[in-house]
């Protein structure tokens, strides 16, 4: 099986780890570059995107993920993971790092407070047969996206279409949280982007 890392050092880590292994994969968790170096693939949980930035710094993984990103590595981000795989992020700190594997403009919190949390049921690109019901926690969305980049998923707001899942080469990110769910289809996709890739 395909040996599948989740970045480890903020957010919901077991629950990636947790969905990977049900869909076949090898799931490890990432917490250095000799880590990193191991795998075939690489998931950014959900979180807060500002604490794994530092975490990031503190253990000296920018570098190393950088390098990986650039070197293709098959990644998925959800939540918080989206945002550290996008171009852009608006509404973050100013010494927040993020690496660009997403030709997106993504925005943090885009949601609203009164709409903080909400589920919706969503028809993705690629996953056939019922929508996938989707978890949204203090969600971010997309704003721009870049030639290369396929939506596969925009919730309505306010009459505005906000990409919510997008793909790019061997890059998948979504908004929601698929991990904390029963429906597996969307790690069941990205292990098929990683057999893919191999
Ligand atoms: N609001 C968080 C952030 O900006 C993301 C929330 C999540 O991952 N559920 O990082």
């Amino acid at each position: 099986p395909p040996r599948i890392g989740v970045l480890a050092l903020q957010g919901d880590v077991r629950e990636h780890l947790a969905a990977l292994r049900t869909c076949g994969a090898d799931a490890v968790p990432v917490r250095t570059a000799e880590d990193l170096d191991s795998v075939a693939g690489l998931v950014f949980p959900g979180g807060e995107s500002t604490a794994m930035s530092r975490l990031l710094r503190v253990f000296d993984m920018i570098g190393p993920v950088q390098r990986a990103v650039a070197d293709g590595l098959p990644v998925y981000g959800s939540c918080a993971g989206m945002i550290l795989l996008a171009a852009e992020v608006l509404d973050t700190r100013e010494d927040a790092v993020n690496f660009g594997a997403l030709d997106v403009t993504v925005r943090r919190n885009a949601f609203g407070r009164q709409v903080d949390s909400f589920e919706e049921d969503l028809r993705i690109t690629g996953i056939a047969g019922d929508p996938v019901r989707a978890v949204f926690i203090r969600a971010p969305w997309i704003e721009r996206v870049g030639p290369g980049v396929e939506v596969l998923a925009a919730v309505d707001r306010g009459g505005a279409e906000r990409a919510v899942a997008v793909r790019q080469g061997a890059a998948l990110a979504t908004s929601f949280h698929p991990e904390m769910g029963e429906d597996l289809r969307i790690h069941g996709l990205f292990v098929d982007m990683v057999r893919a890739a191999a």
